[in-house]
Order: C-alpha cells, then structure tokens, then sequence
C-alpha cells in the first residue's frame, strides 16, 4: 500500500447524478428525459441516507495529520486529499501544508470539482500542493448542468486554466462516462485535453450512487471508449509497466500536447495490484471502494490509543484486503455509501 486518499468532508456544492442526485428526476435519470433546473422536485427518499455528517463527528486536521504520519511510517507515500468537495472545508491550505511536511510523504494531491478552485488556488500551491485533478464530465454548459445539477462549467474551465497557470503539475481532469448522457462527448473531451495540453481520463460509471440507479448497461465500457477514439485521434500508448498499481492505461496523441486515460474497474477491474487506502471523513478505514467494512479509527485518536496501536490496526486492515469487487458477479452489493462519503 503507497496511497492513501484521504476524505475531509462528506458535503458537496455539486450534486452529481451518478454520485449525489439532488432531484427525483436526476436519480431517475436513466429512466426519463428531465429539466432539473425548470422543474426541480426535490427527492422524496433515496436508497442511501443522505445526511451530512455532524461536523464533531468528522476528523479534524490534526487527526488526520496523525493518521497519514503513521500511514507514511508503514510505506504510504502518495496522499490525495478529496471528499467530497476538499474545498468545502475551512481552511484546506493549512492541512495541506501539513501533509507536504510528513516525513515519506512524496506527493499530495487534490480531487476537486473546481467550483471554488480560483479562490483557494494560490493559498494552495503555497501550501506546496502540486497536483490537482478537476471533475468534469461535460463541456456542454447544458449537459453539465444536468449532470452536476449547477450551472458550473465556466467557473471549472477558468479554475483549471488557472492552475496551469499557477504551475500545477500535472492538471489532470476525469470524466465519468454514462451511456446516452455525456458518450456523445468524448470526442469533444479528448480534444479539449489536446488543445488545452490536459491529461483526461475517461472513467467507468461505477455502482456508488446514492440513489443506486446504476445499471451495468449505462456503462460504456473502456474498450468503447478506446475505440471511439481510435476514429479520430493518432493514438500512441504510454508503456506503464514501470508501474503496476497505475489504474489508467494512458496514450498521448501523435500531434500536440495532453494525454488521454481510460480507467475501466468496471470492465476491466485492477483488483490484484490495487495499492490504495481509504480514509472516511468520519475517520473509517476502507480498504476499497466496495467495502462493506470500515475500521473506524476515531476510538484510538479519541480514546487515548498510541501510534503504535494505530501502525498495528493499518498494518491489520491491510492484511485483510479485500481480494476484488464483485461486479457483474449475482452475489455483488453496493456499500452503503456512497462514493461521496468514501472519497473518490
Ligand atoms: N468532489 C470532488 C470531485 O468531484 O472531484 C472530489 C470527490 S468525487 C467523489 C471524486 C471522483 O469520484 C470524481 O472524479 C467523480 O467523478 C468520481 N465519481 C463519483 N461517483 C462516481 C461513480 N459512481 N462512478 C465513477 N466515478 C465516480
Ligand atoms: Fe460532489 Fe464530487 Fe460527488 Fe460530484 S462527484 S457530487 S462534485 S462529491
């Protein structure tokens, strides 16, 4: 295990369809043609509780801080901060500057909406945060209004224009790719990463909705996407053999800049050299995304428990990873949670 994502909050300014749908008609959205924002009906129940959790019961920095100290001293050297919205939380930067300080600690990163980018960007990059990934699955203002459920794609593309600009290295954006919703898009997409010199990833549509409206027939499938893209771009694939645990298989284009990715854990799952752990806002353990049990660690950071007890409990979840989802298979359940409480 090298990479721990750490969430910091489960609340979100955005409400995307295939994470947090806001309406009936959003998680629904498979089933209907819908104009969430004429018509809003605000969802009566959904499958999934949706609370936000009280803010006591989430982690604090220092907490937080602990954990990934003694993470880094087991071998966790990547952290990625998310949520999620990161920048929901007050004051981020400072969290951030102190996970860039941990010892063995090599690489922070941030997965972002964007919504709030500009506001916080320079304070980050002081921070010393280097790489920051955008969600953006749309460049339809439109489209992206009905899958975000806000009118938002300016404020993103000037908030990713902006991290170029600062120095933040990569710039990565992911679009999570549904049938009959935004495929029409990818070539735009991948043109845009072209032109904008961006490295896009192209991500399965996974089962953790919260209103489990995720069926398998929505997902277009890696190798769909690869060959869409095939018809119109030059396509040179980049050896990651080096590195196993990379979950994107990636290309460069034959002209121009930027580089496209298809991460496919759906089709095509990466189970075996999987080398990422999950901490809940809450301070729950996962050990991933699909887990139906959490470790939750705020009873050794609140009651007293020793660093050492803590090395022991990481050490411990490790060694009972889960083997693989089970997607596809009869015997597959979604967590309880969803991908907004996990951090993605
Ligand atoms: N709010 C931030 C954002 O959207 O970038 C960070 C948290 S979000 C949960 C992290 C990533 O999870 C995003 O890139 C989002 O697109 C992805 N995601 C959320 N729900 C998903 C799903 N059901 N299937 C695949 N990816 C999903
Ligand atoms: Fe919010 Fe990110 Fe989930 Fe969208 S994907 S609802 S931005 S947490």
């Amino acid at each position: 295990m090298r990479d721990l994502r750490v969430s910091v909050t489960d609340r979100c300014n955005f409400r995307c369809l295939y994470c947090l749908p806001e309406t009936e008609e959003a998680a629904n959205f498979y089933r209907t043609r819908f104009d969430a924002i004429k018509n809003p009906i605000p969802i009566k129940s959904t499958a999934i509780h949706r609370e936000w959790k009280p803010k006591s019961e989430l982690l604090t920095y220092e907490e937080i801080t602990r954990v990934v100290r003694v993470a880094a001293g087991l071998g966790i050297n990547k952290v990625r901060v998310t949520g999620g919205e990161p920048l929901l939380r007050q004051g981020i930067e400072t969290l951030v500057g102190a996970l860039t300080r941990i010892p063995g600690i090599s690489d922070v990163a941030m997965t972002t909406n964007g919504a709030l980018f500009q506001s916080k960007a320079v304070a980050l990059r002081q921070a010393g945060l280097h790489r920051v990934s955008f969600s953006m699955d749309s460049l339809d203002r439109e489209n992206f209004r009905k899958m975000t459920g806000r009118d938002g794609l300016d404020q993103v593309l000037s908030g990713l224009r902006l991290a170029r600009e600062l120095g933040f290295s990569p710039v990565k954006v992911n679009a999570v790719i549904i049938r009959g919703i935004n495929d029409h898009e990818i070539p735009a997409l991948a043109a845009f990463a072209r032109t904008e010199s961006l490295s896009l990833r192209f991500i399965e549509f996974m089962p953790l909705d919260s209103s489990r409206s995720w069926q398998k027939d929505l997902v277009v499938k890696g190798r769909e996407i690869l060959q869409m893209l095939h018809r119109d771009f030059d396509l040179a694939a980049i050896d990651s053999s080096a590195n196993p645990s990379e979950t994107a298989r990636r290309w460069t284009f034959g002209e121009g800049g930027g580089e496209i990715g298809i991460i496919a854990p759906v089709s095509e799952p990466f189970c075996g050299h999987c080398n990422r752990l999950r901490l809940t806002a809450d301070g729950k353990l996962r050990t991933c995304l699909f887990s139906h049990d959490e470790h939750d660690l705020k009873p050794f950071l609140r009651g007293g428990g020793t660093d050492q007890d803590l090395a022991e409990t990481l050490a411990d979840r490790v060694r009972h990873k889960e083997k693989g989802h089970r997607i596809g298979h009869a015997d597959f359940k979604q967590p309880a949670r969803s991908m907004s409480c996990i951090g993605g």
